[in-house]
């Protein structure tokens, strides 16, 4: 095991839990995104040689439950891989084979996983606020994987490491949140998060997916993808939620491609320098052709790696957090 001295959460993070980021400050998510680098180097050690140990026990002993009620890849993944790199002992709940289906309330299954002295829980619940109302009946700490269409902050964090990363800044620059912003917890998180570090965020879709009331968060909105093609430093193409649509908001997903989608052509009529993103799942040629999102623009891998890190910070600063910092 690798003996080295990571010393104390940084100074000024005061968090136990990570359920937001719409009352993040700025210094709070710079905080994140530096010890996310930090990790993130050890992560990719072993990348360049194979004798390389990634794992850095600094929560040996602790455990954590990944509760999930929504199906999830990459989150999920990450969130395991984060919690065993930090040395912890990681149990996957799985709440279709849970007494929940008997008729237990949330509360109380929550209560006896913590009575089994679990550490932390890592939870995502397609209704909103559930993190919240973990953090509030449970003494453990709570990180949310994305609480319905409400934030998943994880996820915004990752996006905006990969996007400072690449521009070695984030403020001033300017970020579309392209697609579904009606039904996409990616696209609350996002906005708070970028808005608190100083970039322009424009909000582009259709407008049965994107209100002008969103102009009351310091955003702009596009029903034009092609009319801001020229502006934009960063396209977070977002997935379109047909799980939450209650009505389809477009008559086709043909149409929808050929208004919003990201492609070749339009990709030639943006900056040079023009980062393309996306939480993923993607939906290839509706969302984003494949050439595009495979080709050099895109850090959509990239992310993927950031969300390791990401996540290890999290866990690690919400875990070890001290109240007088
Ligand atoms: N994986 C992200 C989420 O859980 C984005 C998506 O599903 O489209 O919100």
């Amino acid at each position: 095991m690798e003996v080295c001295d990571w010393g104390d959460v940084p100074v000024g993070w005061r968090r136990r839990h990570l359920l937001g980021l719409e009352d993040m400050s700025a210094g709070e998510i710079e905080l994140i995104l530096d010890q996310a680098e930090r990790f993130r180097l050890i992560l990719m050690r072993g990348a360049s040689y194979e004798s390389c140990n990634r794992k850095i026990p600094l929560l040996s002993g602790k455990t954590c439950v990944n509760l999930f009620f929504e199906n999830s890849t990459r989150t999920k993944t990450s969130f395991s891989l984060a919690a065993r790199r930090l040395g912890m002992d990681v149990v996957d709940f799985s709440a279709s084979t849970s007494s929940l289906s008997k008729g237990e309330t949330f509360i109380d299954t929550v209560k006896n996983l913590e009575a089994m002295q679990v550490d932390v829980i890592v939870v995502r619940h397609s209704c909103p606020g559930t993190a919240m109302l973990l953090s509030e009946n449970i003494r453990g700490h709570v990180l949310n994987a994305g609480d319905g269409a409400h934030e998943h902050p994880t996820q915004a964090l990752l996006d905006i490491l990969t996007i400072r990363q690449r521009f070695g800044k984030v403020a001033g620059l300017t970020v579309a949140l392209v697609g579904d912003i009606a039904h996409s917890r990616t696209a609350r998180s996002n906005i708070w998060g970028l808005r608190a570090l100083g970039a322009n965020v424009i909000l582009c879709g259709p407008s049965t997916l994107v209100s002008r009331q969103w102009e009351a968060l310091g955003v702009k909105v596009s029903y034009s993808l092609d009319a801001i093609l020229d502006q934009v430093d960063v396209f977070n193409l977002l997935r379109i939620q047909f799980e939450r649509q209650v009505i389809r908001p477009f008559p086709s997903t043909r149409e929808y491609a050929h208004l919003y989608g990201m492609d070749a052509a339009r990709l030639a009529k943006a900056k040079t320098d023009v980062l393309i993103i996306a939480p993923g799942p993607i939906n290839r040629g509706l969302e984003v052709t494949p050439d595009v999102a495979d080709g050099q623009h895109s850090a959509i891998l990239d992310q993927v790696t950031n969300g390791v890190a990401i996540r290890m910070a999290t866990l690690w600063m919400c875990i070890n957090v001290k109240p007088e910092n």
